[in-house]
């Protein structure tokens, strides 16, 4: 739908706390590009926490539809979710990556400045649709006092998807090398499943070969987190089922400083959403002084992904200068500025 528009059309899902600082200031970058990007036109659509105890739903069948109908991609912001559980609300955020079929999250992790040891550069591709994400949950009485059990789900076909994008982004790498992520030696079956699935999508006849320049690694998550720690460069592109992958990236993103800094990309075959790793950040929400850098470079993965390389690689540059110069950056950076002033600064390198 892309080609047929003379417009680009971008559902903006601010959603809660500070979603609502730094989606707007991605918004602005993207105007920013001007003619590298066709005629932006943006949908403001609703979801979240606040969207629920105002409207009693977390995702309104408006805002799927328009993503549907009348999007060719979306960027979205963070959801609050509160600490027990409310009859009637579920994250929004998982059910749109199940309406949209968006199965992989994408989240490359850089260190910030090129100076810096060791050096990171690796990219988490997390299986988004599955594991222990199904949140089939049950507790019962047992003998010695309650017992509470949680379904995960491993399958053939979200393993090999999942397993083809990844491999797809290590091929298109210059270290083309891919670590897959598991414990099969706890859960055989499920983790199994997984590993054997992705290790088989460069013999998949329909891959004809392409991936046979890509190095397989594997790695059990607990032993990837060390490594991570202790080696980071090692890493290219990362596989992982749902859970694993969401440890993982967080963790990545500890190593480079501020997961103010790590954006995402929720991908399917059919549309792609923006999404800063990050939440929605209670205690600074309201204050001015997120930090706006994980959502533009999030758009800049949107952007990327459908094909706007040039549009993509200008504000990736726009927002590595600032950081570099470091003279304006928000206080989890050890900055003093407000989310206004970052974005200035990136619109400024534009
Ligand atoms: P949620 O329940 O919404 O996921 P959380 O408690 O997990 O929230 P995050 O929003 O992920 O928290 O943030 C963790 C910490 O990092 C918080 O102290 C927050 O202030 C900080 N933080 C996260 N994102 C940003 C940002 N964009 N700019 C500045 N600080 C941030
Ligand atoms: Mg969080």
């Amino acid at each position: 739908s892309t080609a047929s528009r003379q417009s680009l059309r971008i559902g903006l899902i601010p959603a809660d706390g500070i979603g609502r600082e730094v989606i707007p200031a991605a918004k602005e970058a993207i105007i920013a590009l001007g003619s590298d990007i066709p005629k932006p036109e943006f949908v403001d659509l609703i979801a979240g926490w606040e969207c629920f105890t105002r409207t009693g739903v977390a995702l309104p069948e408006e805002t799927v539809d328009a993503l549907k109908n009348d999007c060719d991609c979306a960027l979205f912001g963070s959801v609050s979710s509160p600490s027990r559980r409310v009859v009637g609300y579920s994250s929004p955020i998982v059910a749109l990556r199940k309406e949209m079929d968006l199965y992989a999250n994408i989240r490359p992790v850089m260190s910030v400045y090129p100076s810096q040891k060791p050096s990171i550069d690796l990219i988490v591709v997390r299986e988004n649709t599955e594991c222990l994400y199904v949140k089939q949950e049950t507790q019962q009485q047992g003998e010695h006092g309650r017992e509470a059990r949680a379904t995960r789900l491993i399958t053939e076909r979200a393993s090999r998807r999942i397993g083809q994008m990844a491999f797809e982004l290590a091929h298109a790498r210059p270290r083309k090398h891919l670590t897959i992520i598991h414990k099969s030696n706890v859960l055989s079956v499920t983790d199994g499943l997984f590993r054997e699935t992705v290790r088989g999508v460069p013999l998949l006849p329909e891959v004809n070969g392409k991936y046979n320049d890509v190095e397989i690694a594997e790695q059990l998550v607990d032993s990837a987190v060390y490594r991570l720690f202790r080696e980071p460069e090692v890493f290219d592109v990362m596989v992982a089922p749902n859970l694993y992958g969401d440890i993982l990236s967080d963790a990545a993103a500890a190593l480079v400083g501020s997961l103010g800094l790590i954006p995402s990309v929720n991908a399917g075959d059919n549309f792609v959403m923006g999404e800063p790793v990050h939440g929605s950040a209670p205690d600074i929400a309201g204050k001015g002084i997120a930090n706006p850098l994980a959502s533009i470079r999030s758009a800049a993965l949107m952007l990327r992904r459908l094909g706007y390389i040039k549009g993509a690689d200008r504000l990736d540059l726009a927002v590595d200068q600032v950081i570099r110069e470091g003279e304006i950056l928000t206080p989890d950076l050890h900055g003093k500025s407000t989310t206004q002033e970052v974005l200035a600064a990136v619109l400024k390198n534009l």
